[in-house]
């Protein structure tokens, strides 16, 4: 895959911080995870059933309209940037089905405001206008696919591992570049690579089941340093679609996390 390890790099060869709830977790200590909703609420429906599915023990689910199927467990709120001062909160998800208007750029600009690890996905990547992230204190991953990469960063110049590890540079933020292959680069220039799951993931919510999913691990394992808990969820994502086999939907894949998760 042209991967250059002495650059920093690695394959993405399994699960490597996943745990197994303690008798002292409580769904607090399992980590919670913030999705602001907007426009679309099935998509974030979709990305916080993936959430808790991936393992979080707690899903807040902030504004847009009330999203259809989203799991009975989750705690749903009116959109208030103050929601985002909950100190327990481990990670901010923002972008599935956010839309791109106003509304939708006041949101993410509150949780860019917020102290908290984030995870930026699909419209919220539309509106980030360029901004940096190497003075934040947590993580940010970026989870483009390839439009989404070149509307931020301009047509990928070279292999895409090496567009990804500039874009990383650049932004300060971990990027997830996805696609048959996920390329997913840090600030610092380490680089995983990890072999596309199934070409059955061409459909729609798929990358909304990945992002709940890197929340969930950002929940939980953020200390871990994101190589590996953005690599897990991009394990986790790509398992559940190899053993769906086919002709799945994103609802589908959701679902499969659990029964990866509990494989382990
Ligand atoms: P999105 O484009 O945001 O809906 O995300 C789609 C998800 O499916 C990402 O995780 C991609 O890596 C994955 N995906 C899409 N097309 C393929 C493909 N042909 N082969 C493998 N993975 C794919
Ligand atoms: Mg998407």
């Amino acid at each position: 895959l042209g991967i250059d390890i002495s650059r920093g790099g690695d394959m993405v060869l399994g699960p490597r911080c996943f745990e197994t709830p303690g008798v002292d977790d409580t769904k607090y200590t399992r980590g919670m995870v913030a999705i602001i909703s907007g426009a679309m609420p099935g998509a974030a429906a979709l990305a916080a059933e993936a959430t808790m599915r991936a393992g979080a023990g707690y899903v807040l689910l902030l504004g847009g309209k009330s999203p259809p199927g989203a799991p009975h467990a989750l705690v749903r709120r009116g959109w208030s940037a103050e929601a985002l001062e909950e100190k327990r909160i481990g990670c901010v998800l923002v972008g599935p089905g956010l839309g791109r208007d106003e509304a939708a750029r006041a949101k993410l600009y509150a949780a860019l405001a917020s102290d908290h690890a984030l995870v930026i996905d699909g419209d919220a990547l539309h509106l980030l206008d360029g901004r940096t992230f190497h003075d934040r204190g947590q993580p940010v991953i970026v989870t483009p696919h390839a439009g989404e990469f070149a509307a931020m960063f301009g047509k990928p110049e070279g292999s895409k591992i090496e567009a990804a590890r500039a874009a990383a540079a650049k932004s300060g933020a971990t990027i997830v570049f996805k696609g048959p292959d996920t390329v997913i680069a840090e600030p610092g220039g380490h680089v995983t690579v990890a072999p596309g799951g199934s070409a059955w993931l061409s459909t729609a919510g798929t990358g909304d089941v990945l992002a709940g999913a890197v929340a969930a691990m950002a929940g939980y394992a953020l200390g871990r340093g994101p190589r590996y808990w953005v690599g897990d969820a991009v394990w986790l994502h790509a398992e559940a679609a190899r053993r769906l086999g086919g002709a799945f939907i994103a609802d589908d894949l959701a679902r499969e996390l659990s029964a990866v998760r509990a494989s382990l």
